[in-house]
């Protein structure tokens, strides 16, 4: 299986190359198998990447937003036409199965740009009358935007970052994950295909250190982030060097609680939905379970059954519902964290081990009972497919021990009391959280965390302020009463 891009990079409207870079080796998850082999910019790429969107930005800031949106919704049309070949590529660059990267990946990004095409042209300024003198507002891009991706969602990420900063006049330089970098390469083609001037959406690949280029560069009004809050730390840092704005979506510890009141079949599957699809490796995902002790037997029972059920296998074959994990290194994180809750006295449920299956790196639906606030399991992020489920007796308990985290990524609650439902959402501390229902993420809402998950928002009209700043502009409508 082959899935060698043109060349690794995507600069000023075509592909680049530089065999100077380092290599990266794209791996298909489910065998092992190297199934492409990339290199990592160079100091020179770099430079021509930042210099060509510095170059095209002047030009798109001062296009009609309507012509940005109509460039922007094409990519969409694009998008949704070839769907499932970008599917199929985003399988083998994550690994995560067909019946996934076919309802969730391409098409969240295809939806964030048609979405922020329509928001484009309803960007505009205050009028501000002062008597005789009046102060207009203008909300103009940034400049250029650097986008650093995560692993897991490659292509939503490149998609849902690049939408908002071009739609409202930006240009953008992405650096995939070095892990999955296949699909930013595929949205740049389309791009230029939609009729975007070329250098308004370069495509640099690399590690950390690229990352770390492209965030410290004096070009670069802004960087965006999706990445674990140790990263977030440090290119938070380096872009504070040059005071820029940053966005940051990092990760989570989130509570996903049940009350006893709740329908055990959708507390259940929501609970599997939120530990399970992509196989846990989900930023938002609600991994630590509180279920009040009342229904606490029912709700094992049924997770148990349901979990066993879970088909594990070739991401490619239609039927498979989990893939593998994304990387050895992945693996080896998730099962030194399941050893780690069995030698801390969580019990075991299911699942619990690695899944032989080829060579790829499968690790079984797992769920921990009796887990306790100590726990590493209860402390950590692991993404993988690890769920943590710890009882409850009383309200304000739970809501206490759910907040006890650096983490405020995302939190649910599910309950019959719809009156419970809003009073303790009211009282969690997270940035994006479901009432009897987790984990969806529409580009119509707000998305991102508080506390250490992050800093700013994603999607929903949020991200206008995240993507524009405000020019005040004072109007003298007469004489200049200086004293002097
Ligand atoms: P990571 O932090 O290892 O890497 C993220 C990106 O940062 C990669 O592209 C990497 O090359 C780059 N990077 C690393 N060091 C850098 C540096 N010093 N300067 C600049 N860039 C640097 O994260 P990951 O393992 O790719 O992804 C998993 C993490 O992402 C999890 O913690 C998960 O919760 C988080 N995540 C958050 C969201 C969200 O929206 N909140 C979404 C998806 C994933």
């Amino acid at each position: 299986m082959k899935a060698q891009p043109t060349a690794s990079h995507f600069i000023d409207g075509a592909y680049a190359e530089d065999t100077a870079g380092a290599t990266i080796e794209v791996i298909y998850p489910a065998t092992g198998e190297v199934i492409a082999v990339l290199h990592e910019a160079t100091p020179a790429l770099v430079d021509r990447a930042l210099a060509s969107a510095a170059r095209a930005q002047t030009a798109w800031a001062a296009t009609r937003p309507v012509e940005r949106a109509r460039i922007l919704r094409r990519a969409a049309d694009i998008i949704r036409e070839r769907n499932p070949d970008l599917a199929r590529l985003e399988t083998l660059d994550t690994g995560k199965p067909l019946q996934e990267t076919l309802v969730a990946d391409w098409p969240s990004g295809a939806d964030a740009l048609e979405y922020f095409a329509g928001l484009a042209p309803t960007v505009v300024g205050q009028t501000i009358p002062l008597g005789r003198d009046f102060v207009y507002t203008l909300r103009e891009a940034l400049g250029v935007c650097v986008g650093i991706g995560a692993w897991n969602y490659p292509s939503q990420i490149a998609c849902w970052k690049s939408a908002p900063a071009l739609a409202f006049g930006n240009a953008m330089v992405f650096k995939p994950s070095e892990v999955t970098p296949l699909g930013a390469l595929q949205l740049a083609e389309i791009f230029v295909e939609a009729g975007l001037p070329p250098g308004l959406f370069n495509v640099v690949q690399g590690r950390g250190g690229v990352g770390a280029a492209l965030a410290t560069d004096s070009r670069v009004a802004k960087v965006s982030l999706t990445g674990s809050v140790p990263t977030g730390r440090k290119v938070y840092a380096a872009a504070a060097a040059g005071v820029r704005h940053v966005t940051m979506e990092l990760g989570g510890k989130s509570p996903l609680i049940v009350f006893d009141d709740a329908s055990v079949e959708d507390a259940v599957g929501a609970a599997m939905l939120g530990n399970f699809y992509s196989a846990g490796q989900v930023c938002s995902n609600g991994t630590r379970v509180f279920v009040q002790k009342g229904i606490k037997d029912r709700f094992l029972d049924r997770l148990a059954a349901r979990t066993a059920k879970i088909l594990l296998g070739d991401p490619l074959d239609d039927a498979t519902q989990m893939g593998p994990l994304v990387s050895a290194v992945q693996l080896d994180k998730v099962l030194g964290y399941i050893a780690t809750a069995k030698s801390e006295g969580a019990r075991l449920i299911t699942g619990g081990g690695r899944a032989a299956l080829n060579s790829g790196y499968y690790v079984q639906p797992t769920v921990f009972a009796d887990v306790t606030d100590a726990m590493t399991l209860a402390r950590e992020e692991v993404f993988g497919p690890v769920m943590a489920v710890l009882d409850f007796d009383s309200e304000d308990e739970v809501i206490s021990r759910a907040n006890d985290t650096e983490f405020g990524l995302a939190a649910g609650v599910f309950t019959a009391d719809l009156t419970r439902g809003h009073r303790v959402i009211g009282q969690l501390q997270a940035g994006t959280c479901w009432i009897n229902a987790y984990n969806l993420t529409p580009v119509e809402a707000p998305f991102g965390g508080s506390k250490q998950s992050g800093v700013g928002r994603e999607n929903g009209h949020a991200a206008v302020e995240h993507y524009t700043q405000v020019k005040s502009v004072y109007v003298g409508m007469g004489p200049v009463d200086a004293p002097y």
